[in-house]
């Protein structure tokens, strides 16, 4: 048997025979009839009402954060995440080439410019060992913070990313950040339900944010979040989602330029009763991984990506790894899959190859092309996984 065979067969072996098998299904299985239904009988559907307080709130008691700031979708909560760490225009922002192309755009939206960083395969995230020889060489403390020696931009913020829900090694990248004064900023979008040594994702910096999209854990259709434990932040980010309107009865006065970024209260209400699910799908989703993991034990030539050491993932989005960078063999999976139903796709194009940010500046990055064409994604929803 061939090894795209071999990798179908496994497939076939772990999911439910008949239909197909979505890359991540949303699953609404809980009250989001109820709460949505509700919105629409009292008519608080937009920028007022219970919901988006109560979905706050569900957020800081799940994540541990103090405070969570819920906005439209994660590319906004990006945006505000690097308002809040000081991102001004000009300066670069330091992400990983491996990523979805929020990350970036969200710098690009503040005129700032992404500098791509290397990965490890560990993880598939920043690698902080590679990132801090890298500083040494690159970077230097001057007034007014940390600048890139050779293009002379600032470096205003270092941008880790949780790739497919697992844990990139935070304590090394928090310490690294420390050393050098530069603000951490995570893109946990990925990552609701994932904790690094007992710390949920997102709360390792001065500021992370979440995604609630129709592909991610949880969602609210489109939706995502602000998460900081600094109650100042946390307020001016609020303020600043919500125009900047300076709170009275009847007086419109705004005292800064305001994004109108706040989540609509029937969106929340999706997200409530998609909260109250979550515990549920992330047993489901643990034990889709597991199965898929014992299934790939005995298929030599690939691996399943499996959480990192003292991690524990919320297997957002399941990916194998294949041992060689074999774009036949890799196409062919794909083709094989998708043609029975099966959703598989490749990692994302790396954004130094995107037409808009291919001038950026950026390291080696070995690591992060191999895995470019190793990567498979293979079906994650909650629903493909027992209780
Ligand atoms: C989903 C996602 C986002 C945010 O996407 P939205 O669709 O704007 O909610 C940001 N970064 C990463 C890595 C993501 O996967």
């Amino acid at each position: 048997m061939s090894l795209a065979d071999a990798i179908l067969s496994a497939l076939a072996g772990v999911l439910p025979a008949g239909g197909v098998k979505a890359l991540h299904e949303p699953w609404f299985a809980g009250k989001e009839w109820e709460y949505v239904k509700e919105c629409i009988d009292t008519g608080w559907v937009s920028t007022a009402g219970k919901y988006v307080d109560r979905f706050e709130s569900m957020l800081q008691d799940f994540t541990g954060a103090r405070r969570a700031v819920a906005v439209v979708n994660g590319t906004a909560a990006l945006h505000m995440a690097f308002v809040l760490a000081g991102v001004k225009p000009g300066d670069e922002v330091i992400m990983p080439a491996l990523t979805f192309a929020a990350t970036a755009n969200a710098a690009a939206h503040l005129n700032a410019v992404p500098h791509f960083v290397d990965c490890e395969e560990r993880t598939l995230g920043l690698d902080p060992a590679k990132l801090s020889a890298y500083l040494d060489q690159m970077a230097e403390k001057r007034d007014g913070g940390v600048f890139n020696r050779l293009t002379g931009r600032r470096l205003a913020a270092v941008v880790p990313m949780h790739t497919f829900g697992h844990p990139v090694d935070l304590d090394p990248l928090a310490a690294l950040c420390g050393r050098w004064t530069l603000p951490l900023v995570e893109d946990s979008a990925e990552s609701l339900g994932s904790w690094y040594k007992g710390r949920h994702t997102g709360r390792f910096g001065k500021v992370g944010i979440l995604s609630f999209n129709g592909n991610k854990t949880v969602t609210c259709g489109g939706g995502g979040a602000i998460l900081t434990d600094d109650q100042d932040l946390g307020v001016l980010a609020k303020h600043l989602t919500t125009t900047a309107k300076v709170p009275h009865k009847w007086e419109y006065f705004h005292d800064a330029v305001g994004y109108n970024y706040r989540m609509p209260n029937l969106n929340a209400a999706l997200g409530c009763a998609q909260l109250e699910q979550l515990p549920d799908f992330l047993k489901r989703k643990r034990a889709l991984a597991e199965a898929y993991r014992t299934a790939f034990q005995t298929v030599p030539g690939v691996t399943f990506v499996t959480e990192p050491e003292a991690c524990v993932s919320n297997y957002w989005l399941n990916a194998l790894l294949l041992d060689s960078e074999d774009l036949n063999l890799r196409n062919e999976v794909l083709e094989m899959t998708n043609a029975v139903g099966i959703m598989t796709r490749p990692a994302w194009t790396l954004m130094h190859r995107l037409p808009m940010y291919q001038s950026c500046p950026r390291m080696d990055l070995a690591v992060s092309e191999s895995l470019e064409k190793r990567i498979i994604n293979i079906p994650s929803g909650p629903r493909l996984g027992r209780a």
